[in-house]
């Protein structure tokens, strides 16, 4: 057998030192970056580690046993989590979302949930507190889960079939026991579940309708996620992605007719359609073919505590060293470092990818999916 040579940087460590503003500003809650486009959204990575190997995110040949995971002292701990939040809170954050890696392995997360469902927003309101999640831990956690104050969670899931599941996941895992843990989320209230099926060409695409006439009539929102160039362990290529456009055709080709819905809030990732006979709501995700970068109100927090203000970057902001440094930092100070970051940011990387695509960006170092999360 031959073996699969993957080029891989340790992009872990390339992190700017920020230095403190001269004059500190209170913030406002009314950061805007360049592009004017406001932070309302972060992304919290717990874990590096996963008990999966999706082929499209963590594959074995990367991902094996002598790859070097995060020390446990290199983490950020709930304290210095909590706090981070509660910063970016002040400046117009309403929707937090934990992540990883697979969050439900990083140990007593509930008391995380608890520290950061006693946030409120800068107009007093509980923020939206949610999670994405394989599923594998979900049914045995879900309660305690929610008991500890989480909003809402988002389950992975790219096949209803164990065989296409168990070579996706490549650690052979059943769909029952994931099917099992969306029912019991939505059973004890962290619903509507969402589902997310990442489609790529030729390994899964054969289950887009299965899953469409499985979730029809469910309370659940199954998403459709156009596989993405994160990182560089995957090996990407254009032709593996199906456009979310060819997904809505396909649906309503079998015999499923679907009226475009408007959006939540701006900003939102998905675009939602609703089947035209009343059986719940479908969603796509077309982070490659329509890019939605203009309106990204997204900031990324790694488990180490950098800090990203693109999933495609390949260099963050150290959080940590300020957190942890010996001058004892101040909250006000740590806000205007950040009001400084999101005011220089420029980042669309999709939408430039998608004025390229041939070819786009081929040296490009970028950090790993699993290492920030999605
Ligand atoms: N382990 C959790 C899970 O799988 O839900 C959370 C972390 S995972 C990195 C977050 C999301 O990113 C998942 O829905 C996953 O399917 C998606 N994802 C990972 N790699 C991707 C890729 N190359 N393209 C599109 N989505 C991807
Ligand atoms: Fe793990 Fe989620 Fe990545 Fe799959 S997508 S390997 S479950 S982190
Ligand atoms: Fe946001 Fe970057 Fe994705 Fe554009 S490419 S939507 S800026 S994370």
């Amino acid at each position: 057998m031959t073996e699969k040579f993957i080029p891989l940087t340790d992009l872990r460590q390339v992190a700017s030192t920020l230095p403190i503003p001269a004059i500190l500003q209170p913030p406002n809650g009314l950061l805007k970056d360049t592009l004017a486009r406001p932070l309302h959204d972060l992304r919290i990575s717990v874990t590096d580690r996963c008990n999966f190997r999706c082929v499209y995110c963590m594959p074995k040949e990367v991902f094996d046993k002598n790859y070097l995971y995060l020390p446990q002292h290199a983490l950020l701990n709930f304290e210095e989590i909590t706090r981070i939040a509660r910063i970016f809170v002040t400046h117009g954050v309403k929707k937090i979302r934990l992540t990883g890696g697979e969050p439900l392995l990083r140990k007593h997360l509930e008391r995380l949930i608890e520290m950061l469902a006693n946030l409120r927003t800068v107009d007093g309101k509980p923020l939206d507190l949610t999670l994405t999640t394989n599923g594998s831990l979900l049914a045995r956690k879900a309660q305690s889960l929610k008991d500890a104050g989480l909003t809402r969670v988002t389950v992975s899931l790219d096949s209803l079939d164990d065989a296409i599941f168990k070579r996706m996941n490549d650690v052979d895992f059943s769909v029952s026991e994931v099917l099992e843990g969306i029912t019991t989320a939505e059973a004890v209230g962290l619903g509507p579940v969402k589902v997310n099926m990442v489609v790529k060409a030729g390994m899964n695409d054969q289950e887009i309708i299965p899953m469409v006439r499985y979730f029809k009539d469910s309370p659940h929102i199954l998403r459709f996620i156009e596989y993405m160039d994160v990182g560089a362990s995957n090996g990407w290529k254009l032709d593996e992605v199906i456009p979310s456009a060819e997904v809505i055709r396909r649906i309503q080709d079998a015999g499923m007719p679907l009226t475009a819905i408007d959006a939540n809030y701006t900003g939102e990732t998905a675009e939602r359609w609703r089947h035209a006979d009343g059986s719940g709501e479908i969603g796509v995700i077309s982070s490659v073919t329509q890019a939605f970068c203009h309106d990204c109100s997204r900031a990324r927090l790694s488990t180490e505590g950098q800090l990203y203000t693109c999933l495609f970057a390949s260099k963050g902001h150290d959080l940590r060293s300020l957190l942890r440094n010996a001058k004892q930092h101040s909250d006000l100070a740590i806000t205007n470092v950040i009001a400084q970051i999101w005011q220089q940011r420029g980042d669309r990387y999709s939408e430039l990818r998608s004025q390229h695509t041939d070819n786009f960006n081929p040296g490009r170092k970028k950090i790993e999916m699993s290492y920030i999360g999605g």
